[in-house]
Protein backbone atom coordinates (compact mmCIF):
# COMPACT_ATOMS: atom_id res chain seq x y z
CA UNK A 1 0.00 0.00 0.00
CA UNK A 2 2.44 2.40 0.97
CA UNK A 3 6.23 2.07 -0.51
CA UNK A 4 9.27 4.42 0.89
CA UNK A 5 13.03 4.13 -0.21
CA UNK A 6 16.05 6.43 0.55
CA UNK A 7 19.30 6.67 -0.12
CA UNK A 8 21.68 9.55 1.55
CA UNK A 9 23.75 10.70 4.23
CA UNK A 10 21.22 9.91 7.30
CA UNK A 11 20.52 6.76 8.43
CA UNK A 12 18.05 5.12 6.33
CA UNK A 13 15.77 3.26 9.63
CA UNK A 14 14.95 6.94 10.58
CA UNK A 15 14.08 8.41 6.96
CA UNK A 16 11.93 4.99 6.39
CA UNK A 17 10.49 4.90 9.37
CA UNK A 18 9.21 8.68 8.78
CA UNK A 19 8.03 7.96 5.58
CA UNK A 20 5.82 5.19 6.41
CA UNK A 21 4.03 7.01 9.18
CA UNK A 22 3.82 9.96 6.34
CA UNK A 23 1.63 7.15 4.38
CA UNK A 24 -0.34 5.77 7.33
CA UNK A 25 -3.65 7.65 6.10
CA UNK A 26 -3.85 4.93 3.60
CA UNK A 27 -4.67 2.33 5.50
CA UNK A 28 -2.66 -1.19 6.23
CA UNK A 29 -2.18 -3.78 8.42
CA UNK A 30 1.78 -5.05 9.08
CA UNK A 31 5.31 -2.83 7.98
CA UNK A 32 8.34 -3.28 6.91
CA UNK A 33 11.82 -2.15 6.41
CA UNK A 34 15.09 -3.65 4.40
CA UNK A 35 18.20 -1.64 5.02
CA UNK A 36 21.83 -2.51 3.68
CA UNK A 37 24.36 -2.45 6.32
CA UNK A 38 28.23 -3.91 6.47
CA UNK A 39 26.73 -6.96 7.33
CA UNK A 40 23.94 -7.61 4.76
CA UNK A 41 20.70 -6.59 3.79
CA UNK A 42 18.54 -6.31 7.53
CA UNK A 43 15.02 -7.15 6.47
CA UNK A 44 12.47 -6.35 9.80
CA UNK A 45 8.55 -6.96 10.08
CA UNK A 46 5.67 -6.13 11.91
CA UNK A 47 2.21 -6.83 11.94
CA UNK A 48 0.48 -3.71 13.10
CA UNK A 49 0.81 0.04 13.38
CA UNK A 50 4.39 1.35 12.21
CA UNK A 51 4.67 3.05 15.54
CA UNK A 52 5.70 -1.10 16.58
CA UNK A 53 8.25 -1.34 14.03
CA UNK A 54 9.57 1.47 14.98
CA UNK A 55 10.18 0.37 18.51
CA UNK A 56 11.28 -2.96 17.40
CA UNK A 57 14.27 -1.26 15.51
CA UNK A 58 14.74 1.70 17.51
CA UNK A 59 17.36 -0.31 19.74
CA UNK A 60 18.82 -2.64 17.07
CA UNK A 61 21.71 -1.44 15.50
CA UNK A 62 21.03 -1.09 11.93
CA UNK A 63 23.63 0.82 10.83
CA UNK A 64 23.10 2.04 7.02
CA UNK A 65 22.09 4.46 4.63
CA UNK A 66 20.36 3.02 2.09
CA UNK A 67 16.88 1.14 2.14
CA UNK A 68 13.64 0.30 1.41
CA UNK A 69 10.14 0.19 3.72
CA UNK A 70 6.56 -0.76 3.13
CA UNK A 71 3.15 -0.86 4.65
CA UNK A 72 0.70 -3.58 3.37
CA UNK A 73 -2.40 -3.94 2.34
CA UNK A 74 -2.95 -7.81 2.17
CA UNK A 75 -4.54 -8.88 -0.99
CA UNK A 76 -2.85 -12.31 -1.82
CA UNK A 77 -1.70 -13.99 1.69
CA UNK A 78 -3.09 -13.45 5.24
CA UNK A 79 -2.00 -10.27 7.20
CA UNK A 80 1.13 -11.82 9.03
CA UNK A 81 5.13 -11.01 9.65
CA UNK A 82 5.97 -13.61 6.95
CA UNK A 83 3.68 -11.81 4.32
CA UNK A 84 4.70 -8.13 5.20
CA UNK A 85 7.32 -6.84 2.83
CA UNK A 86 9.91 -6.32 2.10
CA UNK A 87 10.20 -9.92 0.47
CA UNK A 88 13.37 -11.53 0.07
CA UNK A 89 15.00 -14.06 -2.72
CA UNK A 90 18.39 -15.76 -2.83
CA UNK A 91 18.98 -16.41 1.14
CA UNK A 92 18.15 -12.23 1.78
CA UNK A 93 20.36 -10.91 -0.77
CA UNK A 94 17.88 -9.34 -3.03
CA UNK A 95 14.78 -7.08 -1.44
CA UNK A 96 11.36 -6.07 -2.86
CA UNK A 97 8.35 -3.58 -1.69
CA UNK A 98 5.26 -4.29 -4.00
CA UNK A 99 2.00 -2.21 -4.14
CA UNK A 100 -0.33 -3.81 -6.74
CA UNK A 101 -1.57 -6.97 -7.96
CA UNK A 102 0.91 -9.60 -9.71
CA UNK A 103 -2.13 -11.49 -11.65
CA UNK A 104 -0.04 -14.40 -13.23
CA UNK A 105 1.57 -14.75 -9.96
CA UNK A 106 0.34 -18.59 -9.43
CA UNK A 107 1.99 -19.60 -12.80
CA UNK A 108 5.54 -17.91 -11.99
CA UNK A 109 5.54 -19.27 -8.97
CA UNK A 110 4.85 -22.75 -10.37
CA UNK A 111 7.37 -21.74 -12.84
CA UNK A 112 9.86 -20.48 -10.51
CA UNK A 113 9.42 -23.69 -7.64
CA UNK A 114 9.72 -26.15 -10.70
CA UNK A 115 13.31 -24.17 -10.91
CA UNK A 116 14.08 -24.67 -7.32
CA UNK A 117 13.04 -21.50 -5.90
CA UNK A 118 12.03 -21.39 -1.85
CA UNK A 119 9.12 -19.42 -1.37
CA UNK A 120 8.67 -18.23 2.14
CA UNK A 121 5.44 -16.16 1.95
CA UNK A 122 1.65 -16.55 0.33
CA UNK A 123 2.00 -13.39 -1.33
CA UNK A 124 2.16 -12.57 -4.79
CA UNK A 125 5.13 -10.13 -4.39
CA UNK A 126 7.69 -12.81 -3.69
CA UNK A 127 7.46 -14.09 -7.35
CA UNK A 128 8.89 -10.37 -7.93
CA UNK A 129 12.28 -11.12 -5.98
CA UNK A 130 12.44 -14.47 -7.12
CA UNK A 131 12.77 -13.14 -10.53
CA UNK A 132 14.82 -10.78 -9.89
CA UNK A 133 17.73 -12.87 -8.19
CA UNK A 134 17.41 -15.17 -11.69
CA UNK A 135 18.07 -12.51 -14.09
CA UNK A 136 20.63 -10.74 -12.09
CA UNK A 137 23.49 -10.89 -13.49
CA UNK A 138 26.00 -7.94 -12.00
CA UNK A 139 23.21 -5.05 -13.22
CA UNK A 140 20.15 -4.50 -10.92
CA UNK A 141 18.27 -2.49 -13.10
CA UNK A 142 18.76 -4.63 -15.87
CA UNK A 143 17.82 -7.24 -13.65
CA UNK A 144 14.75 -5.53 -12.58
CA UNK A 145 13.60 -4.37 -15.69
CA UNK A 146 14.20 -8.24 -17.67
CA UNK A 147 11.94 -9.72 -14.70
CA UNK A 148 8.98 -6.48 -14.89
CA UNK A 149 8.72 -8.08 -18.60
CA UNK A 150 7.28 -11.47 -16.95
CA UNK A 151 4.66 -9.53 -14.93
CA UNK A 152 0.97 -9.15 -15.48
CA UNK A 153 -0.61 -6.70 -13.54
CA UNK A 154 -0.41 -4.22 -11.08
CA UNK A 155 2.72 -2.55 -9.61
CA UNK A 156 4.79 -0.17 -8.06
CA UNK A 157 8.41 -1.97 -6.84
CA UNK A 158 11.49 -0.44 -5.15
CA UNK A 159 14.17 -3.16 -5.01
CA UNK A 160 17.67 -3.12 -3.16
CA UNK A 161 19.86 -5.91 -3.53
CA UNK A 162 23.16 -6.70 -1.19
CA UNK A 163 25.93 -6.90 -3.82
CA UNK A 164 24.91 -3.00 -4.98
CA UNK A 165 25.21 -1.35 -1.82
CA UNK A 166 24.41 2.13 -2.43
CA UNK A 167 21.32 1.73 -5.48
CA UNK A 168 17.66 1.47 -5.26
CA UNK A 169 16.16 0.40 -8.17
CA UNK A 170 12.76 1.46 -8.70
CA UNK A 171 9.76 0.33 -11.04
CA UNK A 172 6.14 0.91 -12.02
CA UNK A 173 2.77 -0.10 -14.05
CA UNK A 174 -0.64 0.80 -13.09
CA UNK A 175 0.58 1.70 -9.69
CA UNK A 176 2.18 5.10 -8.51
CA UNK A 177 5.83 5.21 -8.03
CA UNK A 178 7.39 9.32 -7.76
CA UNK A 179 11.29 9.94 -6.80
CA UNK A 180 12.57 13.08 -5.54
CA UNK A 181 16.54 14.23 -5.31
CA UNK A 182 15.91 15.66 -0.96
CA UNK A 183 18.24 17.57 0.85
CA UNK A 184 20.26 14.35 2.22
CA UNK A 185 20.04 11.89 -0.25
CA UNK A 186 17.57 10.58 -3.16
CA UNK A 187 13.60 9.41 -2.54
CA UNK A 188 11.13 6.86 -3.65
CA UNK A 189 7.48 6.97 -3.07
CA UNK A 190 4.32 5.84 -3.85
CA UNK A 191 3.11 8.70 -2.33
CA UNK A 192 4.04 12.78 -2.41
CA UNK A 193 3.45 13.13 1.38
CA UNK A 194 5.90 10.71 1.79
CA UNK A 195 8.53 13.11 0.25
CA UNK A 196 7.66 16.23 1.16
CA UNK A 197 9.98 16.43 3.89
CA UNK A 198 13.01 16.09 2.18
CA UNK A 199 11.75 17.40 -1.38
CA UNK A 200 9.00 19.55 -3.29
CA UNK A 201 10.70 18.54 -6.95
CA UNK A 202 9.51 15.30 -7.84
CA UNK A 203 9.45 13.11 -10.81
CA UNK A 204 6.18 10.88 -11.40
CA UNK A 205 7.04 7.35 -12.91
CA UNK A 206 5.48 6.71 -16.17
CA UNK A 207 3.87 3.40 -17.25
CA UNK A 208 7.02 1.12 -17.70
CA UNK A 209 9.68 3.21 -16.87
CA UNK A 210 12.41 2.76 -14.50
CA UNK A 211 14.13 4.67 -12.17
CA UNK A 212 17.94 3.93 -10.89
CA UNK A 213 18.86 5.93 -7.37
CA UNK A 214 22.69 6.15 -6.13
CA UNK A 215 24.78 8.31 -3.88
CA UNK A 216 28.28 9.00 -3.92
CA UNK A 217 30.79 11.37 -2.71
CA UNK A 218 27.99 13.23 -0.53
CA UNK A 219 25.78 13.65 -4.32
CA UNK A 220 22.06 11.76 -4.73
CA UNK A 221 22.01 10.63 -8.82
CA UNK A 222 18.71 9.90 -10.11
CA UNK A 223 18.39 8.01 -13.80
CA UNK A 224 15.18 7.27 -15.60
CA UNK A 225 15.06 4.04 -18.36
CA UNK A 226 12.65 3.07 -20.48
CA UNK A 227 12.00 -0.56 -20.85
CA UNK A 228 14.62 -0.87 -23.59
CA UNK A 229 17.25 0.25 -21.04
CA UNK A 230 17.28 3.64 -23.04
CA UNK A 231 17.96 6.52 -20.81
CA UNK A 232 15.18 9.08 -20.71
CA UNK A 233 14.53 12.92 -19.02
CA UNK A 234 11.38 12.74 -17.82
CA UNK A 235 9.90 16.28 -16.24
CA UNK A 236 10.35 17.22 -13.01
CA UNK A 237 7.12 18.40 -10.92
CA UNK A 238 7.15 20.96 -8.31
CA UNK A 239 4.89 20.08 -5.30
CA UNK A 240 3.40 23.12 -3.82
CA UNK A 241 0.49 22.53 -1.67
CA UNK A 242 0.60 21.73 1.92
CA UNK A 243 0.28 18.29 3.71
N1 LIG B 1 -0.39 -7.80 -3.39
C1 LIG B 1 0.62 -7.50 -2.42
C2 LIG B 1 0.37 -8.27 -1.15
O1 LIG B 1 -0.69 -8.76 -0.90
C3 LIG B 1 0.78 -6.01 -2.16
C4 LIG B 1 -0.36 -5.39 -1.41
C5 LIG B 1 -0.20 -3.88 -1.22
O2 LIG B 1 -0.33 -3.15 -2.23
O3 LIG B 1 0.05 -3.45 -0.08
O4 LIG B 1 1.26 -8.43 -0.36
Amino acid sequence: CGIIGYIGSLQAKDVLIRGLKRMEYRGYDSAGIAVQTPLGLNVKHKVGKVAGLEAMVESMDIDGTCGIGHTRWATHGKPSENNAHPHTACANDIAVVHNGIIENYATLKEELIGRGHVFSSETDTEVIAHLVEEAYDGDLLDAVRRATYRLAGAYGIAVVCDAEPGVIVCARKDSPIVVGQGKSGALVASDIVALIDETRDVVVLEDDTFAKLTFTDGESTIEYFDQEGSEIHPSVTHVDWDV
